[in-house]
């Protein structure tokens, strides 16, 4: 989210933990200035993808990120519980993480079977 009362760097916010983005939490951003942090993506995707953890939003709740109501497994942020992310965004975000190499963030593995 954009904080408007902040500024410089505390501008940009994660929208599931509130924190300000820094040169080592890069974040990607979806619709209407929604933000995840590669903290938050990381936690997701091991959640959501890999554990196959789902929590589903309440009725007329939509994703942060693309603001639709999705069928897909969500996951919810423990820090704003209001705040939600669907799977394809899960899996778009990493994607657009993995490709900014500055950011040197990769999907957490499965475990020991991961390369
Ligand atoms: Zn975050
Ligand atoms: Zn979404």
């Amino acid at each position: 989210m954009h904080d408007t009362d902040a500024q410089g760097n505390e501008f940009f916010k994660c929208d599931y933990c509130l924190r300000p983005w820094s040169e080592d939490r890069p974040m990607v951003e979806g619709h209407r200035g929604s933000l995840v942090c590669s903290s938050c993506l990381t936690v997701a995707y091991a959640e959501v993808v890999n554990a196959g953890v789902s929590t589903a939003p309440p009725a007329g709740a939509t994703c942060a990120m693309c603001l639709e109501a999705r069928k897909d497994p969500h996951w919810q942020s423990p820090t704003r519980p209001e705040a939600f992310i669907c799977l394809r965004c899960i899996k778009q975000s990493a994607r657009v993480l993995e490709k900014d190499a500055e950011s040197g963030w990769q999907r957490p593995g499965r475990g020991s079977d991961s390369p």
